[in-house]
């Protein structure tokens, strides 16, 4: 990788991508052998990051594209997305990877259009995230690097909770809690409790009056004795999105994001 004789690429990349970088490498400055043939978005997935979660390229200085093919010698700037980050439809819509199923539930209770199987092999979900326009929100880089992916990120955290933070203050995406299915994705419509009387356990019939429905596959909603943490979910959700919307309205929303193109 590294041929001292010959004058090579440097990279330069943000704190926040060093993360991705292979242990042994996490310096600040990583030297590749200079390849003719290679772009510098080619050059840069070639260290492990994802060029989903790049901002903006600069070859000595200059803002390039992904596409551009760096000159023996260069010393190119690798910096990270900025913050909020708009996708290229809107509203934000998502697929998750298969891994991701309690962060996909918390996304659906807060009302973000959210795709998740748990049986999906990588090419389906890489052409179902374009097929349906969404973008793929997965923690395998693999993922990230294929080429014909049109839009995914990488999302940050172990815990379903710091993983929807994460999410929530890059893509601030329009919240409308309690108004999708868990399960399923669909929309939640209210219903009678006449009309789902013969769904509920006794228990449940005898202690709550309020009910709604997932008009795509009927399972039941009903405050119960989860609410009170489901409640605390959402309300850090909108604290988040309040925060990060804040933010976009500064000069840094407006920046546009490192999303791939056909060319790298
Ligand atoms: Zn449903």
């Amino acid at each position: 990788m590294d041929r001292p004789d010959r004058p090579g690429v440097r990279l330069r990349f943000a704190p926040e991508l060093r993360f991705f970088l292979p242990a042994r490498t996490r310096a600040a400055e990583i030297r590749m052998d200079h390849d003719p043939t290679a772009t510098l978005g080619h050059v840069v997935q070639s260290t492990g990051v994802p060029l989903t979660e790049v901002g903006r390229l600069l070859a000595d200085g200059r803002c390039v594209g992904a596409d551009h093919r760096p000159a023996p010698g260069t010393t190119a700037d690798v910096t990270t997305i900025t913050r909020p980050q708009r996708p290229p439809f809107s509203p934000p819509r998502f697929l998750l990877d298969v891994h991701l199923g309690a962060l996909a539930r918390r996304l659906r209770l807060v009302g973000v259009d959210t795709a998740y199987s748990n049986d999906l092999d990588d090419d389906t979900l890489v052409a179902m995230a374009n097929r349906q326009h969404r973008v793929l929100l997965t923690q395998d880089r693999r993922l990230l690097h294929r080429r014909a992916l049109a839009a995914g990120a990488f999302v940050h955290g172990q815990h379903p909770d710091d993983q929807l933070h994460d999410v929530l203050d890059r893509f601030v995406p329009p919240l409308a809690p309690w108004s999708r299915c868990s399960a399923c994705n669909g929309p939640l419509i209210p219903a009678f409790k006449a009309d789902v009387d013969h769904l509920l356990e006794p228990g449940t019939r005898r202690t709550y009056d309020t009910f709604s429905r997932c008009r795509d596959c009927g399972r039941v909603y009903w405050p119960g004795a989860h609410h009170t943490r489901l409640a605390a979910i959402v309300e850090t959700a909108r604290r988040v999105v309040a925060a990060a919307a804040e933010q976009a309205d500064g000069p840094a929303g407006r920046v546009p994001s490192g999303w791939r193109t056909s060319e790298t």
